[in-house]
């Protein structure tokens, strides 16, 4: 059994099950908390004038980021509603093929809103592009994007993300919320799986 230590000192680092299959962090868990809150202090100065702000989430990989992210929006005093979509593109594999499908749709009208579409990571830019038509046809105010993370080298379709959190490399990456074959989600910070990893999951 793990033991926790007391919290008077603030969270302990206990080990989890999925430290050890992890090659290398990306982004640690602070990096991640350090530019979610400049993110939503940028937003929340642009939409000063906005009445509510309409937060689309894409599940599941933008569920932590959606979750901190409306969070440290609420602590700039910035109203916001939520919203969630799931659409899949990837299956369980790690490239992307630019097929959409809507799993779940919106739940309410979004016409003359101000969207904000909270995107976990723009690899090759295909669902992004999808979806931005998408929301698009359904006559919002205006939509943008923002980004949690980017891989530049590898967008194949130029979408306008105006706001991202990190650039990083074009390699496959897991953790706040990103899976690999569903898993790795519940990981508070990003890194690159051990390639044993992959070898192991295979039937
Ligand atoms: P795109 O259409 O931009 O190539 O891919 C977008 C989606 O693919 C993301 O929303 C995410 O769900 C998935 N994806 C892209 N890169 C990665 C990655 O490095 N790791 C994981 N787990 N998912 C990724």
């Amino acid at each position: 059994m793990r033991q926790a230590l007391p919290m008077a000192e603030g969270p302990v680092a206990v080990e989890s099950w999925y430290d050890s299959d992890i090659d290398h962090v990306i982004i640690t868990e602070e990096q991640i908390r350090d530019r979610i809150t400049e993110l939503a202090k940028q937003v929340a100065a642009d939409y000063a004038s906005v009445d509510r702000l309409l937060l689309v989430c894409v599940l599941k990989g933008a569920v932590m980021f959606m979750a901190d992210f409306a969070r440290a929006l609420g602590r700039c005093g910035t109203p916001v509603e939520l919203e969630f979509m799931a659409i899949s593109s990837y299956g369980q594999g790690a490239t992307s093929s630019g097929v959409v499908r809507i799993l779940k749709d919106l739940d309410r009208d979004i016409a003359g809103r101000q969207v904000i579409v909270v995107e976990d990571i723009v690899d090759s830019g295909l669902t992004l592009s999808w979806l931005l038509k998408y929301l698009e046809s359904r006559s919002p105010g205006s939509v943008e994007v923002v980004a949690l993370f980017r891989k530049p080298d590898a967008v194949k379709v130029p979408v306008p993300v105006r706001y991202v959190g990190f650039d990083i490399a074009s390699e496959f990456v897991v953790g706040y919320g990103l899976d690999f074959a569903e898993r790795y989600r519940e990981m508070p910070y990003v890194g690159v799986l051990k390639p044993e990893v992959y070898t192991r999951s295979l039937p």
